[in-house]
């Protein structure tokens, strides 16, 4: 089996689910005791956060390019970032590296054009919402027909990211706003809808939605391990 490398600490509530559903995953695939050989970079999230809202994205992809080529000299095989967001420079950072970079949209496209959905819900930061690194990827590789919640909504779908789930808090209120608004994308035409934040599925779950649920941190590790032991892979 490869070694996976992580980029994580984005935040690094939604890393400690990576690590876990890795490590599951190997067991069930394996067996015994076995777990997942990975390596992890971790950054410091509050300078991760301060650039994205000053807009300084080229310090990010700075950052994201470093800490790729860490995890590659620290012996990872293939890399999966462990946030939809920092996705934005994923093709800066897979020109930096010799590893592959399994990109969070590719699984996530493949579950919902198994399953026969066309028009999805998108929920994430507003960057992830309101840029087209993501929906394009979405659009263009799978055919899909991505939408999003109106302004008001997608403001409350951040600011809870922002504000709570990426520091460990979770709330009923909040869950109650994230629901009234799956109903919405659901009143819109959505057929299922992408947890496009590694940190919502901390928040909700399949009850809370009208309309199947595909969270990309669980869609994301499991491809991972699924690509450390492909067929041919060391
Ligand atoms: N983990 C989140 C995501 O999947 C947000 C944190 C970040 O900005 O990286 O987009």
């Amino acid at each position: 089996m490869r070694t996976i490398g992580l980029l994580g600490g984005m935040s690094w509530e939604s890393s400690a689910h990576y690590y876990r559903l890795i490590n599951e995953q190997a067991r069930r695939q394996l067996g015994g005791t076995h777990s997942a050989p990975s390596v992890m970079v971790s950054v410091d999230f509050a300078e991760i956060e301060a650039l994205q809202h000053a807009g300084d994205w080229d310090a990010l992809t700075g950052r994201m390019i470093a800490a790729a080529r860490q995890a590659e000299n620290g012996g990872a095989q293939l890399l999966v970032i462990c946030t939809n967001t920092m996705h934005l420079m994923a093709d800066a950072v897979q020109a930096a590296i010799t590893i592959p970079l399994l990109h969070i949209a590719d699984p996530v496209g493949h579950a919902i054009t198994e399953q026969g959905f066309k028009r999805v819900g998108l929920l994430g930061t507003a960057f992830t919402m309101e840029q087209p690194f993501l929906r394009e990827r979405l659009e263009h590789g799978f055919g899909l027909d991505v939408i999003t919640p109106d302004t008001a909504d997608r403001g409350n779908v951040h600011r809870i990211i922002y504000d709570e789930l990426v520091r460990g808090i979770v709330t009923e209120p909040s869950r109650a706003t994230y629901r009234a608004i799956m109903h919405r994308l659901a009143d819109q035409g959505a057929q299922a809808i992408i947890l496009g934040c590694t940190e919502i599925m901390l928040l909700v779950d399949q009850a809370d939605s009208p309309v199947p649920l595909f969270d990309t941190t669980t869609l994301h590790a499991l491809a991972a391990v699924d690509a450390a032991l492909a067929e041919g892979a060391a």
